[in-house]
């Protein structure tokens, strides 16, 4: 069977099982519309699935996936936007009452910003090396696993960890976000799943460190 083909009877199973099954909630979401609680920006990495890890279903959550889960800062300029207008679209549209970051282990695209930092162009690539970078920022002023990083000791986990958590100071640049979270209407929450383990642990503020949910 060849990769495409599998994705039809993918669908055939999918048609025939789960959305006979969930008609009701379809319909429902046809008819009313979506008002999901949650904004999830992940990883595009075929191995980290989020509406799998976190057992959601169809209206459940407002969903961003990219490489290497990152959020830029608010950048005031006609460049075309696709984060930060899924993240106005939540924020001031669907009233969102969370973001949530989710990193994950074994991230290519951290580990292509560990392997670019001295040299950008080793990548090869046109626009990876460049969004990557983004993650980056956590090197010079990174917000967890300070001692480490500091030293310029790139260990991947803390890099992916260190990363989120700018990604989640990032969110914080654009207004409407840091109004909402000053007026308790919307907290923000980064997470970090270990494909191995099976492991899914969250930033603590208090701690500065990511531990179990
Ligand atoms: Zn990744």
């Amino acid at each position: 069977m060849d990769s495409a083909d599998k994705l039809k009877d993918g669908y055939h199973s999918f048609r025939d099982g789960y959305f006979k099954d969930s008609r009701d909630l379809f319909r429902k979401l046809a008819q009313k519309g979506q008002s999901p609680k949650t904004l999830l920006i992940s990883c595009s990495d075929s191995r980290v699935d989020p509406t799998i890890i976190l057992n959601t279903e169809p209206g459940d959550v407002f969903s961003v996936r990219n490489v290497g889960n990152l959020v830029p800062p608010h950048e005031n300029d006609n460049h075309y936007h696709g984060v930060s207008s899924a993240v106005e679209y939540a924020v001031k549209v669907l009233e969102v009452e969370n973001i949530m970051i989710m990193g994950h282990a074994h991230c290519g695209a951290i580990q292509a910003a560990i392997d670019t930092e001295n040299d950008p162009e080793s990548l090869g690539t046109e626009f990876v090396h460049n969004w990557v970078s983004l993650a980056q920022q956590a090197f010079s002023d990174p917000c967890c696993c300070k001692e480490s990083i500091k030293s310029g000791n790139r260990i991947p986990v803390e890099i992916e960890q260190a990363s989120i958590v700018n990604s989640m100071n990032n969110l914080m640049t654009f207004d409407f976000v840091k109004k909402r979270v000053e007026e308790k209407k919307l907290k923000i929450y980064g997470l970090h799943f270990d494909l191995e383990t099976g492991d899914l642990t969250a930033f603590d503020r208090k701690t500065g460190e990511f531990g179990p949910l």
